[in-house]
């Protein structure tokens, strides 16, 4: 087991790949908090971990909100002592759903909307749980970000710039941590299969980034959750401020 009673906090971990962060993170040994705003769904994903034999606790969490973000790091230091891991996950996505569209249609409200969420959501995260790691002198902060950094593809404008503000956000806290034994790493997933359910519009749309890829085939939570079980581990203990490409060589950078 790489992550052997680790604690570790992911948002968004209700659903689609933050849940397989959450199953995965369990399986390595890790205390899971499920940190979701959907709170049904963050208990049923504690659930299925705790059945598989797991460690998992749900905490009801809006990444928005920082007197609730504090209630968390609080909480989960008063149950495991500790805070080894913050897996910033939660993003307006699939789940909740974001506008398509050119960027002179986009309005203000979506704009904020998912700025608030995909960018403040990671720096609020961040912020609350940099005094408790500095204070053990240890910690992993993990960002996702996206292949549409590089790409620019996906019709998101907002969510895109989202994304390039959680990579620069990441290299800034990275080399302001570095001399408190803090990692702060970022991964950008591909075009992934994350729904619950496929339509086959879905399916297409997944299938459309296929013959990008030197693996030309669709790209699933798994594929992704093992990138992150590095990260979270002591195997990344010198890798800081970099940016890890899952997306099976759309990418080459
Ligand atoms: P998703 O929409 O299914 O999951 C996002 C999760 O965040 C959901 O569980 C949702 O309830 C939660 N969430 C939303 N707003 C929240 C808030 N205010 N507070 C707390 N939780 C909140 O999306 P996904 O496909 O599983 O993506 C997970 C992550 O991976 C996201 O950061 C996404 O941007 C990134 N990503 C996804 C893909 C992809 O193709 N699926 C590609 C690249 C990056």
């Amino acid at each position: 087991m790489r992550l052997k009673d680790t604690v570790a906090i992911i948002t968004g971990g209700a659903h689609g790949i933050g849940k397989a962060y959450a199953r995965r993170f369990a399986e390595e040994g890790a205390h899971v908090v499920v940190a979701d705003i959907d709170g049904q769904g963050g208990e049923a994903t504690a659930k299925a971990i705790i059945d598989a034999g797991g460690s998992a606790w749900a905490r009801s969490t809006d990444v928005r909100s920082l007197p609730d973000i504090e209630g968390l790091m609080h909480e989960t230091v008063k149950q495991f002592s500790r805070i080894d891991v913050l897996l910033n996950n939660a993003a307006i996505y699939v789940t909740q759903k974001l506008w398509k569209g050119p960027v002179e249609e986009l309005e203000l409200d979506e704009w904020d909307r998912v700025i608030e969420v995909n960018l403040k959501g990671v720096f609020l995260c961040s912020k609350a749980a940099i005094p408790i790691m500095k204070r053990q002198r240890a910690g992993k902060i993990i960002n996702i970000a996206s292949g549409t950094f590089f790409s620019g593809s996906g019709n998101m404008p907002h969510y895109t710039t989202a994304k390039g503000g959680v990579v620069a956000l990441s290299r800034v806290m990275a080399r302001q941590l570095g001399e408190f034994g803090i990692n702060v790493n970022c991964m950008t997933p591909g075009s992934t299969m994350s729904e619950e359910s496929v339509s086959d519009a879905v399916l297409k749309r997944r299938e459309g980034s296929m013959d990008k890829r030197a693996f030309r085939r669709i790209e699933t939570p798994a594929d992704i959750v093992g990138t992150a079980v590095y990260l979270a581990s002591s195997d990344s203990d010198f890798v800081t401020g970099q940016l890890l490409v899952v997306e099976g060589g759309g990418i080459m950078y």
